[in-house]
């Protein structure tokens, strides 16, 4: 295997600055003019869908979604073009999702989704439905492992290209489920992972991280620090010296998103073969912006190759304690309206509500999302601003003082009509009593928080009871 010598049909150009990466970068992970600046240097990926087939369901031996959704992920696209056939490719992820197992005692598989029909009463949907995507069962315990397994299968085809000499040292920021789960691919993958964590972290989850062989680096706030997570900034730190970013922050490494589009394509599968009328809002804990950003980008690519009639709405879920993307949206929703109206577009009101402006954002659409991309990714200090007030919650895996995906999950909720949800702390601890059903599910706060954002959206009385929603229960309770 050589370096790739034709097109892949995946591309990754930064929505900030319009940089596009050759097809035979090595590690396309961040956008190269990322500096000090107050751009908004995050890449996309653009697949072309020409000649694909959406894999409705599973073929014998493909239940592993990185078989399964393969024509669609960066790293295969690479390996076709550097000369290697179908089957190298089905081997070699056959063989690393053995080492997978190996290491956390079974491999990636497509995880369960349904109607719960418990829920779907105690949240006043009985006529329609509360569908959840269960994650609690996935690879380290949580949606973060698919993240990073697109990241990992294109350092293996990296070194195979002989684009990359040695293996790399790689480097994450988390203080929970993100880093569990970079430690147990890094490990089946036999890396060496520096994982940098809040030094008031999780002791059962450092303890974790240790055993499966990590690099724990404790990381206190220093009253001198820049704002924003010491973590994220130690991280960041490493990176600049050599580390790759095995993070799952679509800002920090761009093939973080594909790997989480696999958990949306599984759902627009599994919803369409259960029947009945499509998903009208799907509401999403955001943390880091990621799985927001992933699921928005996944589901508009399985519409585009017509497996879902229609997109959902998209709601974002951030907590009381911390919710800086309701911010920017609500900064980008207003400054939007402001520019429409000098166009002469008669504007939602002063008092509108968030249905409203969402609405009035939806319809003007074309509009609104232009907006949004060409003036917010130049000015990204106006809208994402770091979070400095205190941060205690249940739900402390979205409590990332930014949202480094913000810009793609706030065109998620214009394009779609959504709006964000704030969600307090007795809603979180509702949504958790309820999703912890007597069968068997053990949900934490922070993966039953969209759970809590149906519960938010249901006080308003924004919600039909003949409505279908999706939610994704991200992690285990540990
Ligand atoms: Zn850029």
């Amino acid at each position: 295997m050589s370096e790739p010598a034709k097109e892949s049909g995946s591309k990754l150009v930064c929505h900030g600055c319009g940089t596009e990466l050759e097809p035979d970068v090595a590690h396309p992970f961040v956008c190269p003019e990322r500096h000090a600046d107050d751009v908004d240097h995050v890449l996309n990926r653009e697949l072309d869908l020409d000649g694909v087939t959406f894999p409705r369901e599973a073929a014998e031996g493909e239940e592993n979604p990185f078989l399964r959704f393969r024509r669609m992920l960066h790293s295969y696209r690479f390996a076709r073009a550097c000369g290697d056939a179908d089957r190298t490719w089905v081997r070699r992820v056959t063989e690393r999702n053995g080492d997978v197992a190996d290491v956390d005692g079974h491999g990636f598989a497509e995880t369960p989704y349904g109607r719960n029909a418990g829920l779907s009463e105690a949240v006043g949907l009985a006529k329609g439905g509360l569908w959840v995507k269960n994650e609690t069962g996935g690879v380290a315990g949580s949606h973060k492992a698919r993240h990073l397994m697109g990241i990992a299968m294109q350092l293996d085809e990296a070194q195979r290209a002989g684009l990359v000499k040695a293996k790399p040292r790689l480097a994450i920021a988390s203080c929970g489920n993100a880093a569990l789960a970079a430690a147990t691919l890094a490990k089946a993958f036999g890396y060496k992972l520096d994982a940098f964590v809040p030094a008031d972290g999780d002791a059962t989850v450092l303890a974790e991280l240790k055993a499966l062989g990590a690099n724990v680096i404790a990381c206190d706030q220093q009253p001198d620090a820049p704002p924003g997570d010491p973590c994220v900034h130690r991280f960041r730190a490493a990176v600049a010296e050599g580390a790759v970013p095995f993070s799952v922050q679509g800002s920090d490494n761009a093939l973080a998103i594909e790997g989480g589009e696999t958990l949306a394509w599984e759902i627009a599968a599994q919803h369409a073969a259960a029947g009945g009328a499509p998903l009208d809002r799907l509401v999403v804990q955001v943390g880091g912006g990621a799985l927001a950003s992933a699921c928005f980008q996944g589901l508009r690519r399985a519409r585009e190759l017509g497996v879902l009639p229609a997109m959902p709405r998209i709601h974002a879920v951030q907590t009381e304690a911390v919710h800086p993307l309701d911010r920017a949206w609500r900064k980008l929703a207003q400054e939007t309206v402001r520019l429409l109206e000098r166009r002469g577009v008669p504007s939602p009101g002063e008092d509108a509500g968030d249905p409203d402006l969402a609405a009035f954002l939806a319809h003007e659409g074309a509009a609104a999302v232009q907006y949004a991309l060409e003036i917010a990714p130049k000015q990204r200090s106006t809208y994402m601003r770091p979070w400095k007030e205190p941060v205690k919650s249940a739900a402390d895996g979205i409590l990332d003082v930014e949202t480094y995906d913000w810009l793609m999950v706030v065109r998620a909720m214009i394009e779609t009509g959504g709006w964000p949800l704030v969600v307090g702390e007795k809603t979180i601890e509702e949504a958790r009593a309820l999703g912890n059903d007597p069968g068997g599910v053990e949900v934490s706060a922070t993966g039953a928080a969209g759970l809590a954002g149906v519960l938010a959206l249901k006080a308003t009385g924004e919600l039909g009871s003949k409505e279908n929603v999706g939610v994704i229960f991200t992690g285990v309770q540990r």
